[in-house]
């Protein structure tokens, strides 16, 4: 539960319950700890206190209400972290990252569960979860899901996040592919763009431990605490760039001195990405961010290096990513053995640990890239 700034606490809470005959009700075994929890958990929106998070989630279903045919009392699920309703405007274009339904407020798009402004839908870091429109948002797991969960588990946001922003950046096969961030979202971006044929990924971050990672699935570490990044992609590429790049830090990009520069990777991918490049930017930003350091970023807007980007006729792709449209297609690369995302997992620990994991997660603590959480289990 969301105490305030930097404080979460394990608490009991009324069960959640099916609410409408369209709900499915999962008991939760495995629940993420994400870098989008963090924003929530630094108090950086306006998250209320006493709700929690949880929108990474996998378990089995234990009820489902009166109107749902498809999905059966016993079945492993995943929930795409989008809660959407299937049938609006955006869901029937596969936009379910921006669902009209799900999202009570007027004039706004999409939501999730335990999320800050992204409707009132509980997380699933608890025993239990309502889904909403039970028979679309459960993507239903063969046998071997309660063995292999924290691969499957990255089926709820950060595998078809990161393989969106390779999506959006036009990754094909041969192609030089630069991504900015080596937390669990810029590694699975990395994993994607080699799932679609990249010749080289070239992955920058500061933390020794996340570049190793990235080399072990054959990216390509830079440093950028110890080389200029745009330089050196310049370098791995006959100072070309990148054919393509892919932003997975967001807002909170910051300096190896800790002064915060949100304009920083996207200037840098603009420099590391040739001629016409695309860029896929999933990493997020936000409309207002008070706790910035400068007048321009607590508006939510960056010094944005526009005319470089316009002269060189690039493309930026940008927003959450509607987990569904990916779904289906990278559980059955996991399924084949093909892709196996828990390779970024460093720890699974009970519900009741949450509070050590999220602090931990926050300060990138070395060793903790990614937490799996099993309040059920
Ligand atoms: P994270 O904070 O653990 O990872 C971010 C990484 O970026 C860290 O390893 C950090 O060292 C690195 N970094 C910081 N400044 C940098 C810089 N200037 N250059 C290169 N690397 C830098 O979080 P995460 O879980 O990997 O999430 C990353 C971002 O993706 C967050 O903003 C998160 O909210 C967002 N996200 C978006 C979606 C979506 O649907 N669009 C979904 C999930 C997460
Ligand atoms: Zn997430």
């Amino acid at each position: 539960m969301y105490e305030g700034p930097r404080q979460v606490s394990v608490k009991d809470v009324p069960d959640a319950r099916i609410e409408r005959p369209t709900d499915v009700l999962v008991r939760i075994t495995s629940a993420n700890i994400c870098g989008s929890d963090l924003h929530m958990y630094e108090g950086r929106t306006d998250f209320e206190r006493g709700r929690w998070f949880g929108h990474e989630n996998l378990g089995q279903v234990v009820e489902v209400g009166g109107g749902v045919d498809k999905i059966r009392v016993g079945d492993w699920v995943v929930l795409p972290f989008n809660i959407s309703c299937g049938h609006c405007k955006n869901c029937e274009r596969q936009l379910t990252n921006y669902c009209l339904t799900a999202q009570p407020e007027p004039n706004m798009a999409g939501a999730a569960y335990g999320f800050a402004d992204m409707g009132p839908y509980g997380g699933g870091q608890a025993e239990l979860l309502r889904v909403p429109w039970g028979d679309f948002n459960c993507l239903r797991l063969g046998e071997d899901a309660e063995q292999r969960q924290t691969d499957y588990v990255m089926l709820a946001d950060i595998f078809p996040t990161g393989y969106h922003a390779t999506e959006m950046a036009g990754v094909q096969p041969g192609d030089q592919t630069v991504i900015y961030g080596a937390g669990p979202v810029g590694l699975m971006a990395a994993l994607s763009a080699t799932i679609r044929g990249a010749s080289k990924v070239m992955v920058v971050d500061r933390h020794p431990d996340r570049l190793r990672l990235a080399e072990s699935i054959g990216a390509i570490a830079i440093d950028d605490s110890k080389v200029d990044p745009v330089q050196a992609v310049l370098d791995e590429t006959m100072g070309l760039g990148a054919d393509n790049g892919c932003e997975c830090v967001g807002y909170q990009a910051h300096e190896p001195n800790g002064e915060e520069h949100a304009n920083l990777t996207m200037n840098r991918l603009v420099a590391s990405v040739r001629f016409t490049g695309k860029i896929g930017n999933v990493g997020v930003f936000v409309p207002q961010d008070p706790g910035a350091n400068d007048e321009l970023a607590k508006q939510g807007k960056l010094a944005f290096d526009y005319g470089m980007f316009w002269f060189k006729g690039q493309h930026i792709g940008s927003g959450q990513a509607p987990v569904k449209k990916y779904n289906r297609q990278l559980r059955d690369l996991i399924v084949a053995g093909k892709a196996e995302p828990s390779f970024i997992v460093s720890h699974e620990l009970p519900l009741d640990r949450a509070p050590e994991a999220y602090e931990h997660f926050d300060k990138r603590d070395k060793g903790w890239t990614k937490v799996v959480l099993h309040p059920a289990m």
